[in-house]
């Protein structure tokens, strides 16, 4: 008889865009197949896990293990982009999780390393274990960063001079402007990161994304084909997702929730730029505006703007006399307050977009949150800021038609103008338009449940994973 459950350890890097995922993917390791799970990551994010974890059917086979917070000052150049800054305070952290893992007395069989942690994976070499990467994000991206080794030579001249688009195996081209920023500067650091995780990403003994088959069929074909000219991703695929946080009715009434229950279905807009996006202020104004004059119904989470300085001023609208935020139009809050609701700083957004009054979600286009949306059936305003997010609203515009954008693309010197935003708004939740790209998120969303399902590809691709993982290196 077995006595003892198979264990697996996963890395998190920081950040809920990465800890949601890896901690989704630990619960379906437990739910579905029974396993022990120890999750890693950084002090910061510790205490949200733990809550996330507190009403878990079986807590006792999750253990979350708080990595001792590193102090990368002196090894990363102040200046240096956030990714750059993680994948150091990630390399800095490998002693630790190496001692933590030596020191289990139930050793693990594989380590599960999100991207920015792959170089833990020559922990899992030095102690016998199965290696894999976890891909928070989708197979363009995936496709992208390990395509990026065979292009890296003509990136420059074709690319980033002449800004020809990025032509990658099976996704669509991206255009010079939706490039991951980390391709377009080979001198810096974080284009060598990226270099470097393009070659290592193969070396694992699987890749783990938060997508599904239907959703990016011939992207996950072309990485497959092993055929093709310069392909560097022999390595096998699975996709996994999507992995969202479940949705739980919360513990109090949410007022937002409340407010949302008189609103008439779909009909809600909701605008955010996930856990940390923040906007200009000239642009928070145009937004301000822009979905006033749309006369539709709408959630906004917002932050101060970001070009707040360290003493936290910023440029001053309002004088917040009914409550709303200075850096909003003055009354906005009045003027507002039957068609629209500000949460400042953090909402339940995983439960108000499953709520039936949601209209279409205006984002950054982050991938917990287009899952999210498209989970729940909701059609996009694309408006990317960092990161894959420009790869995404390609993806979600001219691959999958479930979103509008900007013509241009928003950036800190370029703001969208009020009436554009007026206009976007009401092409998602009143034109034709958005009711043809509702009808087609909703069949993305059947596709999703499909996949997801006991006899979908999605819970198939973690199964094979998981029976590696029960017998590890032999
Ligand atoms: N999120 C939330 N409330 C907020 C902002 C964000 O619950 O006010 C959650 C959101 O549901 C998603 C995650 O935080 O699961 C953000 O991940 P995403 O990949 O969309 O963006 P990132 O924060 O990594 O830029």
């Amino acid at each position: 008889m077995k006595t003892t459950k198979p264990h697996v350890a996963l890395l998190a890097s920081p950040g809920m865009g990465h800890v949601i995922p890896v901690l989704e993917l630990g619960k379906r390791l437990v739910v579905y197949h029974e396993f022990q799970v120890t999750i890693f990551v950084v002090a910061t994010d510790a205490a949200t896990v733990e809550s996330q974890l507190r009403n878990l059917p079986n807590p006792n086979l999750f253990n979350v293990v708080s990595l001792p917070p590193v102090d990368i000052s002196g090894v990363v150049d102040p200046a240096a982009s956030i990714v750059t800054k993680i994948i150091v305070m990630m390399r800095e952290s490998l002693p630790a999780l190496r001692s933590a893992i030596s020191a289990m007395s139930l050793r693990p069989t594989a380590l599960i390393v999100d991207l920015f942690g792959s170089e833990a994976m020559v922990i899992a070499d030095e102690l016998k274990m199965l290696k894999y990467v976890f891909i928070a994000s989708n197979a363009w991206f995936l496709s992208a960063t390990t395509y990026f080794p065979t292009i890296d030579k003509q990136l420059e001249e074709e690319h980033i001079n002449q800004q020809k688009p990025l032509m990658i195996p099976g996704c669509k081209p991206v255009p010079f402007e939706d490039t991951l920023e980390a391709f377009l500067d080979p001198k810096d650091q974080v284009y060598v990161e990226y270099l470097r995780l393009g070659l290592e990403i193969p070396k694992a003994d699987g890749v783990l994304i938060n997508t599904w088959e239907d959703l990016e069929t011939a992207t996950l074909a072309a990485m497959r084909d092993t055929t093709s000219l310069g392909r560097v991703t022999k390595v096998p695929v699975y996709p996994i997702g999507p992995l969202v946080r479940q949705v739980t009715p919360p513990a109090l009434e949410d007022s937002v929730l409340g407010w949302l229950d008189k609103q008439p279905t779909e009909s809600v807009i909701y605008v955010s730029f996930g856990s940390g996006g923040t906007l200009s202020s000239k642009q928070m104004i145009e937004l301000a505006w822009g979905l006033e004059q749309s006369q539709q119904r709408f959630v906004w989470v917002v932050r101060p703007p970001m070009d707040n300085d360290a003493s936290g001023t910023f440029f001053e609208v309002g004088n917040g006399s009914d409550g709303t935020p200075n850096y909003l139009p003055d009354g906005f809050l009045t003027r507002n307050s039957e068609k629209g609701l500000v949460v400042q700083k953090w909402a339940p957004q995983a439960e108000l977009l499953a709520h039936p009054s949601m209209g279409g979600f205006l984002s950054h286009c982050g991938w917990n949150s287009t899952m999210e949306s498209i989970l729940n059936g909701v059609p996009m305003i694309a408006w990317p800021l960092y990161a894959e997010q420009k790869m995404n609203a390609t993806m979600l515009t001219e691959e999958l038609g479930v979103a509008v954008r900007s013509k241009e693309l928003p950036t800190t010197e370029r703001i969208v103008e009020r009436e554009e935003i007026e206009t976007m708004v009401r092409r998602i939740i009143v034109d034709k338009e958005g009711h043809g790209m509702r009808s087609r998120v909703k069949k993305l969303k059947h596709s999703a449940e499909k996949a997801t399902s006991i006899v979908g590809s999605s819970y198939d691709s973690l199964s094979k994973v998981a029976k590696d993982c029960e017998i590890g290196l032999l």
